[in-house]
């Protein structure tokens, strides 16, 4: 099969703009190897999209990317961010999580952990316990909720576990794979027995990697907002975009992959050796691949997304109670709230609220009411206000409302997921130059995406240098 030269126009075809494709894309033109981002829609970025009005700053997707490794801030560098970047407030770690409708802070050491009031006695022993306790039954795949009960009790899962779930995942941990969406917590537990002994004994090895977990990492965005992030990536890559470009078709043909797209009321259709698709999983499910007699993308339409709703609020200070000394506040569902949560923006990061005002991100709905996510605006913010009053002294009307539906935001690992990620190497197999990457495959954190990217641009390049793609 003749290779398309590297010198061709752009051997690699990117499916989908968002920050999987982009920054794989912007390293692959690092290495030297043009491509074309194929994006569907009329902006980049997906859900990270900033949005400053008012003297506000309102983030419609994600607020902040955990720096997880030197790789991460090598990129910023690279994209011309340096002097953008912001780093999260130290003062702002400071977690809270609703108890009794009351916020309860998160303990951030022993003395704190033995005196806070979120747990009770008993469960503080169930928690020491873990220490103690056997490895589970190997070969047996468990959710989330029953791991963690199993580890360190029920009310542990309900008040630390459940409404970290609720703000990472907008999951539900009953039906979530922890060994698909928690890997790490699986991996330890089969390693070291002990969740507590790992925590120990695994330090040294972190330290090795340069890694830092996630629980630790800096969290980072920019002056701009985290929509800067894709700007930069959109302005290095120019003319290799083709905004309201949706990919229709995928045919494999003997010079390498045939990616016909619409554009307006008719199509294109281009040559690449290599195609990475980057497009969420319920979309890819869309394409038609001619890649053989039993190969089909629509099973990518079985994973499950959950529905978030971003409702922004601005406030005068002098409104607000509590002293927003922190990240936000999580709240378990068996408090029965409106909100997932709430994110203290403008404690976090200086610039998201014009002064005398603070700026609240809350998220509605996900696997624990779908219906709340998809509800009216009016209806969003009626039960957001009555929570935020409850829980935070809110009152007085919002100065500032930015409003963001996800109908499909968050892809879910449930239980069996791995079956998803078994077919994903099986396709990648079969049909060579074709590889997935992305928040349905890699880890649904923005940090997850960006390091999935830069590792498969990198082995997009090695195998272009070896003539793999020939
Ligand atoms: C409400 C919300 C809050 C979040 N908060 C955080 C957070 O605080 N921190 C964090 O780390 N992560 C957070 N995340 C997760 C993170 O934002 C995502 O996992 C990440 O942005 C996914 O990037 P991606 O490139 O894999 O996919 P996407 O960003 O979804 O990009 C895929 C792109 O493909 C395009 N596309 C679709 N179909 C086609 C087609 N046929 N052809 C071409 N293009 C197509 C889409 O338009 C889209 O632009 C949040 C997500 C949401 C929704």
């Amino acid at each position: 099969m003749p290779l398309i030269p590297l010198n061709s126009p752009a051997p690699v075809a990117i499916v989908g703009g968002g920050v999987t494709g982009l920054t794989t894309a912007f390293r692959l033109r690092q290495r030297g190897i043009p491509s074309v981002v194929y994006e569907s829609g009329p902006r980049l970025g997906g859900p990270v999209h900033t949005t400053e009005r008012d003297g506000y700053l309102a983030e419609d997707g994600p607020n902040t990317l955990l720096e997880t490794s030197p790789k991460l801030r090598q990129l910023i560098d690279d994209v011309g961010l340096k002097d953008q970047c912001l780093t999260s407030d130290p003062a702002a770690n400071q977690r809270y999580i609703v108890r009794g409708g009351r916020l309860l802070a998160v303990p951030d050491s022993l003395p704190g952990w033995i005196t806070t009031p979120l747990f009770s006695f008993g469960a503080k022993l169930n928690v020491l316990g873990e220490l103690l306790r056997p490895r589970g039954r190997a070969g047996v795949e468990e959710s989330v909720a029953d791991f963690v009960r199993r580890r360190l009790g029920q009310e542990f899962l309900d008040y630390a576990i459940n409404p970290f779930v609720g703000g990472v995942y907008a999951g539900n941990p009953e039906r979530l794979s922890v060994r698909e969406a928690f890997p790490k917590l699986h991996q330890v537990e089969t390693r070291y027995r002990s969740l507590f002994l790992g925590q120990m004994l695994g330090a040294r090895e972190r330290r090795r990697s340069g890694e830092t977990p996630k629980d630790r990492a800096p969290k980072l965005s920019f002056r701009h907002g985290l929509g800067a992030l894709v700007t930069a990536l959109g302005r290095e890559l120019g003319a290799a975009i083709r905004l309201d470009s949706p990919v229709t078709v995928l045919r494999r043909t003997t010079r390498g992959w045939q990616v016909t797209a619409r554009r307006g009321d008719g199509e294109t259709t281009a040559e690449h050796s290599a195609v990475l698709l980057a497009a969420p999983a319920h979309r890819l499910a869309g394409i038609q691949l001619d890649a053989g007699p039993d190969a089909t993308l629509a099973w990518l339409g079985d994973i499950h997304y959950a529905a978030v709703t971003v409702l922004v609020l601005g406030f005068r200070r002098a409104d607000v109670a509590h002293p927003l000394d922190g990240f936000g506040a999580l709240i378990p569902e068996v408090e029965k709230q409106a909100m997932l949560g709430a994110i203290f923006s403008s404690s976090l990061f200086p610039g998201r609220a014009p002064a005398g005002h603070v700026t609240l991100t809350c998220y509605l709905g996900g696997s624990r009411s779908p219906e709340l996510a998809l509800a009216s605006e009016e209806t969003q913010l009626a039960s957001t206000r009555e929570a935020l009053g409850r829980l935070l002294g809110v009152r007085g009307e919002p100065t500032f409302v930015h409003r963001t539906v996800h109908r499909q935001a968050i892809p879910q690992y449930l239980l069996g997921f791995g079956e998803f990620r078994a077919r994903m190497t099986a396709l990648e197999q079969q049909a060579p130059g074709l590889r997935l990457a992305g928040h349905f495959r890699n880890g649904i954190a923005l940090t997850d995406c960006l390091m999935a990217a830069l590792q498969v641009a990198e082995e997009m390049a090695e195998s272009f240098g070896k003539g793999v793609h020939a």
